[in-house]
């Protein structure tokens, strides 16, 4: 359910995103790999509407967004409804987490649900109290993030992000910040989000998760997409000179 058409995006003279499609079919996994600084967190956060593109369309479950600057530089056909809309279909989970350290686990998750979709804190609550047993964490509801380590402090963001009940999971680098020995409790979260036909898109650098969950791998090279396929193709033997030899430095 989403589909880029052409984004371009640049932060002042830097073309960040140059012309990159991407479709992404309902219930499937796609991966973005890529070297640092190719625009890959950028992407996600243009398909969150965090960034805004200064040209394309994104069409986030059949609703559809274009971007284009006018003379003054806004962005023309931007109502602000229409972003609050897609925004709410969407729901991201960062590396660091950006858990709310003030607030316990609990109060992490039901904050927005009760806040932007205007649910009852006993709706809330109950929501908060299933995504958390779905990430097993339902005994740390009343904990505080600091008490958490990596791991579980991700678990909880995971939890916070399914609790909107988005159309669309991104997830940038959701284990870069971990201690390794905490890297597989999050794998097995995400690997069984994907297995409930959940659509998500995530950038790693884990590649062996990403050739086993994955329907779709992206290689985004300086802000174009290199090369996308099954992991088969991006993985072995793929005829991208740049991606082949990012996805096995060795050979
Ligand atoms: P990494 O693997 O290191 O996370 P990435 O592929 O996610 O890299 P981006 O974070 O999308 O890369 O950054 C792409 C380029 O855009 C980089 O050159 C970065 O410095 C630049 N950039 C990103 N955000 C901004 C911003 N807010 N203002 C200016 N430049 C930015
Ligand atoms: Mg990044």
């Amino acid at each position: 359910p989403v589909e880029a058409r052409h984004l371009v995006k640049r932060f002042g003279d830097l073309e960040v995103l140059r012309d990159v499609s991407l479709q992404v079919g309902e219930g499937s996994v796609t991966s973005i790999i890529g070297a640092s600084g190719s625009g890959k967190s950028t992407l996600l956060r243009c398909l969150n509407l965090l960034e805004r593109p200064v040209q394309g369309e994104l069409t986030i479950a059949d609703e559809t967004i274009r971007f284009d600057r006018n003379r003054q530089g806004d962005i023309v056909g931007l109502d602000r409804r229409q972003l609050q809309r897609l925004r709410a279909r969407v729901s991201m989970v960062f590396q660091q987490f950006n858990l709310w350290p003030h607030l316990t686990v609990l109060g992490n998750i039901t904050e927005a649900p009760m806040r932007v979709q205007k649910l009852s804190r006993k709706r809330a609550i109950q929501r908060a109290d299933h995504y958390l047993e779905r990430v097993g964490m339902a005994d740390k509801r009343d904990s505080y993030p600091a008490f958490l380590s990596g791991g579980q402090q991700q678990r909880v963001a995971i939890a916070r992000a399914l609790a909107m009940e988005p159309r669309v999971l991104l997830f940038d680098e959701p284990t870069s910040a971990l201690d390794p020995e905490r890297v597989s409790e999050v794998l097995s979260v995400i690997r069984s989000l994907a297995d409930e036909g959940r659509t998500m898109v995530m950038v790693t650098h884990e590649m062996a998760f990403a050739q086993e969950v994955s329907d779709q791998v992206v290689f985004l090279d300086r802000g174009v997409v290199g090369m996308a396929g099954t992991p088969q193709d991006i993985f072995e033997g793929s005829h991208n000179e740049r991606c082949r030899r990012f996805v096995s430095p060795a050979a």
